[in-house]
């Protein structure tokens, strides 16, 4: 099949998708007289527009009414959270009261852990996706160290493929393995290769045998098809400032299978997680909120929540499986334009649909740092992981198929400069 490489095939490809991309809704960062090509939604989403507007309400409100905001501001800031968790909860594949926006991602893991991670004598070890995130290991290997349990209780499940770890794969580690494993906590998108995991199969095949199942979904949410509930996931946990928009450092989210919802769940208690109704009586007893708000543990820090209002509108104006299709048809392009441009490429990511999110990591070999170099200067804003490994991500709200196409045109790794 031959493949029209012209800019103006991208334009057309552009004002004939049938899912509109929102660009005009953030600020894209400029660069020389125009704007950058910004491939780095997957490290740090871009600022909607409206989110400044957002703040200076919100800092008027404050200087007004003074501790009077947590009940008469626009948006009161003792509940400030609550109207949060529906929107999230249509990205998340969840009820609502399944989910909050609460804390940060690591923090939050700890937290999800010291409730689900409950090691015996005979089941005490935790799964975790092979080449997880640095963070996610830390965490892992101090919540078994808490429990008495050296670095031997964490196993890294990957493919003795070395590709892509199949239905199959899973299966056969639980098969075998399953009884000594408390807890499986996998990335829904590794961070490095961009692969989607088969996340429904992993929940049953976990469960089956008998341990409870958590997935950082830092690379999934706003990113990746998900459905929580239904799959029966235990609990999760992500940042917002990736796909998600909500700027460095913003407010992260958690979410706990209402299965868990009781009382009697150990965890780690705060004035947040109680009942909003009677919070304020000030009782020395904790009863926790029948929801996933019992595992907040502070009052709400309303201006890392505020642009998670703009974001979550622009995806609930396109909704989650319109950007799904874009996102998929983004990708392919380029996918398609590289191999095109180059076709000694090689990608980490996995091909299929079904197993990759917008991320595409591409090795790019022995040209990499000249690649990236190239792509700097021409205002292309990439993730590159030394040596070889380049991250672009089409985020489907703000990337067009011009962006994509730009990019591949700067590629090529015949290395003539
Ligand atoms: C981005 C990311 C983190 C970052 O953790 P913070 O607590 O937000 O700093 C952790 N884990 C994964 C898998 C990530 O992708």
């Amino acid at each position: 099949m031959s493949v029209d490489l012209s800019i103006e095939y991208a334009r057309t490809l552009e004002s004939a998708d049938p899912v509109p991309s929102l660009r005009d809704e953030f600020l894209i960062p400029p660069h020389g007289g125009g704007e950058r090509v910004y491939l780095c939604g997957n490290s740090l989403g871009l600022q909607p527009r409206q989110v400044a507007a957002d703040m200076q309400a919100e800092l008027r409100d404050w200087a007004a009414l003074g501790v009077d905001g947590h009940f008469e501001a626009e948006r009161p800031w003792y509940s400030y959270h609550e109207a949060l968790s529906e929107p999230l909860a249509r990205i998340a594949g969840a009820h609502p009261h399944e989910v909050v926006a609460t804390g940060t991602l690591t923090a939050n893991l700890h937290a999800l852990m010291v409730s689900f991670y409950r090691p015996t004598k005979q089941r005490y070890r935790i799964v975790i996706e092979g080449g997880a995130f640095p963070s996610d290991i830390y965490a892992v290997t101090s919540q078994a160290a808490m429990h008495g349990y050296g670095p031997e209780a964490i196993v890294e499940l990957s493919s003795p493929s070395g590709g892509r770890l199949t239905a199959e794969e899973i299966s056969d580690f639980f098969a075998r393995e399953g009884e000594s494993v408390a807890m499986v906590l996998f990335g829904g998108v590794n961070y490095y290769s961009g692969e989607l995991f088969d996340l429904a199969h992993l929940t049953r095949a976990a469960q089956s045998a008998g341990a409870l199942v958590g997935v950082d979904l830092a690379h999934a949410m706003g990113n990746a098809p998900l459905t929580l509930h239904s799959w029966g996931v235990d609990f999760a946990a992500w940042c917002s400032y990736k796909y998600l928009n909500a700027g460095p450092g913003a407010i992260a989210g958690l979410y706990v299978h209402e299965r868990h919802h009781h009382r009697d769940t150990l965890r780690m208690a705060g004035w947040w997680g109680t009942d909003p109704a009677t919070r304020f009586k000030m009782s020395h007893e904790f009863v926790p909120h029948a929801s996933a708000g019992a595992w907040q543990v502070s009052n709400a820090p309303v201006f890392s929540m505020l642009p998670l209002y703009a974001s979550l509108d622009l995806f609930d104006r396109i909704g989650t499986a319109a950007l799904r299709a874009r996102s998929l048809r983004l990708h392919r392009y380029l996918r398609t334009l590289l191999m095109a441009f180059d076709d000694r490429l090689r990608f980490l990511t996995p091909d299929a649909d079904e197993y990759h999110g917008c991320q595409l990591s591409i090795d790019a070999g022995d040209a990499a740092a000249t690649v990236q170099r190239r792509l700097q200067t021409a205002g292309v804003v990439t993730d590159f992981r030394p040596p070889s490994v380049i991250r672009v991500a089409p985020v489907p709200l703000y990337n067009t198929y011009v962006d994509v196409w730009r990019f591949a045109s700067h590629f090529s790794t015949d290395d003539t400069q």
